[in-house]
C-alpha cells in the first residue's frame, strides 16, 4: 500500500499566479516555469517572512531536509524564468489552505477572510466584483477554518 502524501499547510492562496517577462509573447509553452503552490509557499516564508528553515519547515508541517529541498527547488525555477526570460505559472503540488484570500477585479485590493462568501464586497471600494484566489487554484482546497470543504 502506498502511504498518502502528507499535504503541506500554506498559510492562503497566492493573490497572482502567472509572472510574465515584460514584451514577452507566450508562443511556446516550453518557455514555462511551474511553482508549486508549497513551492511558493516556501519562498514566501524563507525570503519575504525571512523566517529559520526550521521554524518554516514547522509552519508548513513538514521535515527540515523536506523544506530545504522544496525551498531550493523554488530558487531554481525563480532564476531559471529570471535568467531565460521564461514565464512563472503557480499551480498544483501538495498542500492545503490554512485560509483564503478575496481579491478585487476593480481596484486589485486583496483580504484575508476565513471562508468564500458569495455575498462579501469589497472593504475597500465597495465592488461586487470579488475573485475567490482558494476556489481559483483548486485542486487542493480544504479550509480548516471556514464553512466551505471540497474533498
Ligand atoms: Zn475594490
Amino acid at each position: 500500500m502506498v502511504k498518502p502524501r502528507k499535504k503541506r499547510n500554506v498559510l492562503y492562496p497566492p493573490g497572482m499566479d502567472y509572472f510574465t517577462p515584460h514584451g514577452y509573447r507566450p508562443l511556446k509553452k516550453i518557455n514555462e516555469v511551474i511553482l508549486t503552490i508549497d513551492e511558493y509557499e516556501s519562498i514566501r516564508l524563507a525570503d519575504h517572512v525571512n523566517l529559520k528553515q526550521e521554524d518554516a519547515a514547522k509552519r508548513m508541517n513538514i521535515s527540515r531536509p523536506t523544506f530545504t529541498r522544496l525551498v531550493d527547488s523554488a530558487r531554481k525555477k525563480i532564476a531559471d524564468a529570471m535568467v531565460n526570460g521564461k514565464v512563472i505559472r503557480i499551480e498544483g503540488g501538495n498542500y492545503i489552505f490554512l485560509r483564503n484570500r478575496m481579491r478585487c477585479v476593480a481596484c486589485g485590493n486583496i483580504w484575508d477572510t476565513v471562508a468564500s462568501s458569495k455575498d462579501e464586497l469589497c472593504p475597500v471600494c465597495n465592488s461586487e466584483n470579488i475573485e475567490d484566489l482558494g476556489r481559483r487554484f483548486g485542486r487542493g482546497r480544504s479550509y480548516r477554518h471556514g464553512s466551505e470543504r471540497k474533498h
